[in-house]
């Protein structure tokens, strides 16, 4: 009975980890301190009724929208890009830059914890493919070709992203704490 039970708890914890993830939130026009939180794990359905159909084609389907087409490449306003499936933060309207791609670029993500990196070989190419931590959706890719203070450039698809606008008279937004 015992060893069933420390069993059990084992794979309780293990269920949990792999179930939640440690992220910031926007709240009030601000980033929260870190906290973990259960993953948000939805059908198919259930996507497609909470989006609209180009958001469903990059979020879900790992779609790239055409270049130099998406409603946010041009964005230049104080806010925050969070993301399109779940509202979780991703990127700072600060760590914005003009790439020339023809896909809204940033150099940093507002806090690592929000954006997981996976490697995707797909079409022939060695990249590696960015989510949102919280949701699993798909975002674009990033690069190591981007303007200091990182090096990086990540490539996002407008559809995949919500801005949110910060009130007028907020300070400029820039990153979490470190970790
Ligand atoms: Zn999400």
């Amino acid at each position: 009975m015992l060893r069933f039970l420390i069993a059990l708890t084992c794979v309780l914890s293990m269920a949990n980890s792999a179930d939640s993830v440690t992220v910031v939130e926007l709240k009030d026009g601000a980033l929260t301190a870190p906290t973990a939180q259960p993953k948000l794990v939805l059908s198919e359905a259930e996507w497609r009724k909470r989006l609209a159909p180009e958001a469903f084609a990059v979020l879900r389907a790992s779609g790239t929208e055409r270049p130099f087409c998406g409603g946010l490449l041009s964005n230049k306003k104080p806010g925050y890009y969070v993301c399109g499936g779940c509202a979780l933060p991703l990127f700072a309207s600060a760590a914005k830059f003009e790439s020339g791609t023809g896909w809204p670029s940033f150099n940093r993500e507002v806090y690592k914890g929000n954006v997981e990196r996976i490697s995707d070989n797909s079409h022939g190419m060695e990249r590696v493919e960015i989510r949102c931590a919280r949701c699993g959706g798909h975002l674009g890719h990033v690069f190591n070709d981007g303007p200091a203070p990182t090096g990086e450039r990540h490539c996002l698809n407008s559809a995949a992203l919500t801005f949110v606008a910060l009130p007028p008279k907020a300070d400029a937004p820039g990153d979490a704490p470190a970790k």
